[in-house]
């Protein structure tokens, strides 16, 4: 007992405070023995004897402990102290178990026992239920022999603290188990507990709460998910270790898009700033040029005028466009033919970007409006995406007026329409005329002779006339009246067959103005043929053909057909000099059908300009197209003037086919920008009422305006309307288009007395066929203004619209008098197949009437060409002494008169009834006052008794004259032709 009182002495001085207070979050207790304020009910076996329990007051609480001390007591001590049932956490497989205890030193006991103990056992056993009090010590299974780090001797208490683990914890619950074998010993405190990791956020991902350690795992791996607006390509992870401590995160989870970390969370970004991807960023200021965002942006919107680029990042700026390039200039390149240095400076503002390309384009000018260069002209080192500031333009052509454009573009340019563009007109000319130096006689024949001769300089593009013909006389060689040959060569030398042998010919060579360099000098030269017998070596070479020389051009074979005066019987001369003009340029663009098109809108959106119905206003029918009516009206387009314009109109109830007919003459129209053609405004398609809206004529159709101003205009005013509608016809015929309808009717009038050509509803394109001709198997045919060819067998070319283009000579130059009169249109083909013509209109002139026949000739290759036809109208215009001579004319054929048409053969009645026939009803009161009343008296009318009624103007006064000379003529025939 003595041991007793002092062993309560030593353990009731514990100072209990100082025991472990367990740090939050990290550890859950399962049993606190230190914490609970009453009797534990440990189980106790023996029950007497062993562990004994005290209890103390410390600071105003009461605490327990168990105390067992039999160290005099006999050996083989085994006192059992056995905890309550400990309920288990399913994770918690391991538990810590801390031990606070005093073991009193051996030594310290009078006569030490040799029994006595200074360690004591700590066992475990695992149970599903709480088995009560049966006690069995096989049940448990030693865990640690528990030794103190320090013994407390006499008057000393020293504490110790022991930790240790009990692991494969796996039942519900568990009990623990104190072994004394024989020592001196106290135990003040029995913490037992597991470790946890607290739920956590790292790096944006969220991992819950786990338990540490397990079996045999120092760390446990656990899965995290990222925090809301917040991604990671892989789960994140994290390890938690046996003390309850996170370490090494694995995977980084990122704010997305518009998002940005804000310590634990993603917070959006606030209004003028964005992010515009996922990363661990913070958002951005908004840039230059961009509208402020709103919160949670992605990237700030452009301000207006300003585009980013695809390649550019949301974090660069938004740029401008590029101002226009400056100082353009063209400098020629010495020594060089044909070539041009282009060079330019930069945009005087580049838009704030450094991604700048130029841009070169051409167009060729003249008088009927620009065409692009396309691949006429050569770039080096090319037309676009130019980085350096000058490009070298070549094979440009003296006395064309080039335009070129620079346009200087960035990576935002594809976002306007706006264009920064730079034009320079420019053009090449030589002040020299190009000359013929020498021409010599490079070998000759009986039958032929080959030529050469030299220039005065190179060009790009020579082209030479050579004409010759027998020398039969002195005087002019290359005169009118003269007969002679002329080709148009391309190379500097020739070789002409076919010539009468040891004969003298005379040869003129001129350069031909392609580059409208001045006009060349002449050369000229004369050369004799041999007299012997035609070489056969020789002559091979020249293949039977008249002409060889090289890349030949053109030949012409130009036989002057002088009708000489002739002397005392007419006054009237025979036809002027028919001349074939050189030129013959390649087309500068070619018509594209536009059923060529799988879907006939795409041609129509294509070559036509959409108008708002709204901007057109009709006013007044002014005639009837083949679709419906057409209006004259006015177009008012913003910002523009007001435009007197023609509207045709798609009648209702029309068929989509009509439609897209309809629709087709616009695309056919829209291609073509001449001032011989009609110009299309425009055309509404978008709308119920479909209109093709072109430039407005104020004189309508021709035929009719002929009509209705008979005889009221001269021969050269009449020429110069041919003109103008010959410049269209060659236009087209350079386009390869073929009008196939070409006649009076279909050309328009304006208030200038301009013929421009119209009606675009038959067409058909020249495809890839050698001979450019297109046939087709379809279609009306107006027989009367229709090329013999083009009848039979459908063959329409542009020598079929030159055919055609001779009717429409005969039609101004008879002030709209229906071609053939009123024969049948089988008639008409009849007398056309056995070589009749039309013949000459009343006080045509002979040149004029030359060339009608010329256009009808059979042989279509032998037609001349809309080029010729220009050239030679041209010429005829320029001196009008060529239009003086008159063609014959015969008043039987001329005009149709029913004393002459055979109808019933009897006379005129009276003077009205002549006049009226003759459409000259308006003089009937000038002859009635002269006392003109019958026909006899007008049968002896000469012209002077007709200008001295009144009739004044010189087109009224023949046709008065000429129908009374008619009147006169008894051998009036009934034939048209047979004359
Ligand atoms: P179309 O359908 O082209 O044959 O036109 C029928 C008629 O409308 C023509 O004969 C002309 O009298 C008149 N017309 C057509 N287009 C115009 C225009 N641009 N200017 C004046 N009148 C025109």
């Amino acid at each position: 007992m003595e041991y007793r009182g002092f062993k309560c002495i030593l353990f009731f001085n514990i100072f209990i405070n100082s025991i472990f207070i367990s740090e939050q979050n990290k550890e859950e207790v399962l049993l606190d023995m230190s914490a609970s304020g009453s009797e534990l009910g440990w189980l106790k076996w023996p029950d007497e004897d062993g562990w004994e329990m005290a209890q103390t007051v410390v600071n105003g609480s009461l605490h327990y402990n168990y105390f067992v001390c039999n160290v005099e007591s006999p050996a083989g001590q085994d006192n059992w102290l056995r905890t309550t049932f400990i309920q288990r956490q399913p994770t918690a497989t391991r538990v810590f178990v801390e031990l606070r205890f005093v073991v009193r030193d051996c030594n310290s006991f009078n006569g030490a026992s040799l029994t006595c103990k200074e360690t004591f056992n700590l066992y475990a056993s695992d149970s599903d239920v709480d088995i009560g009090t049966s006690f069995r010590k096989n049940h448990f299974r030693k865990v640690a022999t528990i030794a103190p780090d320090e013994i407390s001797r006499v008057g000393e208490l020293k504490i110790n603290t022991e930790t240790r683990v009990v692991e494969n914890l796996s039942r519900k619950g568990f009990y623990l188990a104190f072994q004394d074998i024989g020592a001196c010993v106290a135990l003040y405190s029995v913490r037992v507990y597991y470790k946890i990791c607290p739920a956590t956020i790292k790096s944006l991902a969220a991992f819950p709460e786990t338990v540490a350690g397990g079996d045999k795992q120092n760390l446990r791996k656990v899965a995290g998910e990222c925090v809301e607006n917040a991604v990671s390509e892989d789960q994140p992870l994290i390890y938690c270790t046996v003390d309850g401590e996170w370490v090494v995160p694995v995977g980084q989870c990122q704010c997305r898009a518009g998002y940005a970390a804000a310590g634990d969370v993603c917070q959006g970004c606030q209004p003028g700033f964005f992010k515009a991807d996922v990363s661990s960023e913070a958002c951005q200021q908004c840039p230059a040029n961009t509208q402020p965002s709103e919160a949670g942006a992605l990237i700030c919107p452009c301000q207006d005028g300003y585009y980013r680029a695809p390649t550019d990042l949301p974090s660069a700026g938004c740029s401008g466009l590029p101002s226009e390039p400056v100082d353009l200039a063209v400098t020629t390149v010495p020594s060089t033919v044909g070539k041009v240095t282009m060079s330019w400076s930069p945009p005087e503002d580049a838009g704030g970007r450094s991604d700048l390309t130029y841009h070169v384009t051409c167009e060729r000018c003249d008088d009927s409006g620009c065409v692009p260069c396309e691949d006429r002209v050569r770039y080096e080192p090319g037309s676009t995406d130019l980085t350096d500031t000058s490009v070298l333009v070549s094979q440009l052509e003296p006395s064309v007026n080039y335009t070129f454009s620079v346009e200087a573009r960035s990576g935002v340019s594809q976002f306007s329409n706006q264009r920064a563009l730079s034009s320079i007109t420019t053009s090449l000319h030589y002040t020299d005329p190009l000359k013929v130096t020498t021409m010599q006689l490079d070998e000759r024949s009986s039958n032929s002779l080959s030529l050469s001769w030299t220039v005065s300089r190179k060009a790009a593009h020579n082209r030479y006339q050579l004409m010759y013909r027998k020398k039969d006389g002195e005087g002019e060689t290359f005169s009118s009246g003269t007969t002679y040959t002329v080709l148009i060569l391309e190379n500097n030398w020739v070789q002409i067959g076919e010539l009468a042998p040891a004969t003298a010919y005379l040869f003129r060579v001129q350069a031909v103005n392609v580059d409208n360099s001045p006009v060349s000098d002449i050369m000229e030269h004369e050369f004799t043929t041999t007299a012997e017998a035609p070489n056969q070596g020789n002559t091979s070479v020249i293949l039977g053909a008249a002409v060889g020389g090289g890349a030949m051009l053109l030949i012409v074979v130009v036989v002057l057909l002088i009708r000489k005066r002739r002397r005392g019987s007419h006054t009237r001369q025979g036809p002027e000099d028919t001349y074939f003009s050189p030129e013959q340029l390649k087309p500068l663009k070619t018509y594209v059908d536009p059923h060529t098109y799988e879907d006939p809108n795409t041609a129509v959106h294509k070559f036509t300009k959409e108008i708002h119905p709204s901007h057109v206003t009709k006013q007044k029918v002014i005639g009837a197209g083949e679709f419906g009516e057409v209006y004259r009206g006015i177009l008012k387009v913003p910002g523009r003037k007001d435009l007197a314009v023609a509207v045709k109109t798609l009648k209702p109830g029309y068929s989509e086919k009509q439609r897209q007919d309809f629709l087709s003459e616009a695309s056919i129209m829209g291609q073509f920008t001449h001032q011989n053609i009609i110009r299309l405004e425009g055309v509404v398609t978008k709308f119920k009422h479909a209109m093709i809206v072109t430039e407005y004529m104020e004189n309508g159709a021709l035929d009719k305006y002929l009509k209705d101003h008979d005889g009221e205009m001269s021969s050269t005013q009449l020429v110069g309307m041919l003109r103008g509608i010959s410049a269209g016809m060659k236009y087209l015929s350079d386009m390869s288009y073929v009008h196939r309808d070409l006649a009076a009717r279909n050309i328009l009038v304006n208030c200038n007395m301009e013929c421009k050509v119209s009606d675009f509803g038959l067409s058909r394109v020249l495809e890839d066929d050698p001979e450019g001709t297109y046939t087709t198997s379809g279609g009306k045919i107006p027989i009367r203004w229709t090329a013999p060819e083009a009848i039979a067998y459908r063959k329409f070319t542009s020598a079929s619209d030159v055919w055609s283009f001779g009717i429409v000579m005969w039609e101004v130059m008879a002030f709209g008098e229906r071609p053939y009169w009123d024969m049948s249109n089988h008639e008409v083909m009849k007398a056309i197949n056995e070589a009749f013509r039309l013949p000459a209109p009343m006080d045509c002139p002979s040149a004029v009437y030359q060339l009608m026949l010329q256009c009808w000739q059979h042989d279509r290759s032998k037609r001349p060409r809309f080029p010729d036809i220009v050239s030679i109208l041209d010429k005829l215009l320029k001196s009008p002494e060529s239009l003086k001579a008159i063609a014959d004319f015969d008043p039987r054929v001329s005009i149709r008169l029913p004393s002459t048409s055979g109808s019933d053969g009897s006379p005129f009645r009276s003077v009205s009834e002549w006049l009226e026939s003759i459409k000259m009803s308006q003089y009937s009161e000038n002859f009635s006052c002269a006392g003109v009343v019958s026909m006899e008296q007008v049968l002896q009318m000469k012209s002077e008794d007709i200008r001295n009624i009144g009739v004044r103007l010189p087109g009224h006064l023949k046709r008065i004259a000429y129908s009374i000379l008619g009147l006169k003529d008894q051998t009036s025939t009934l034939s048209v032709f047979a004359v």
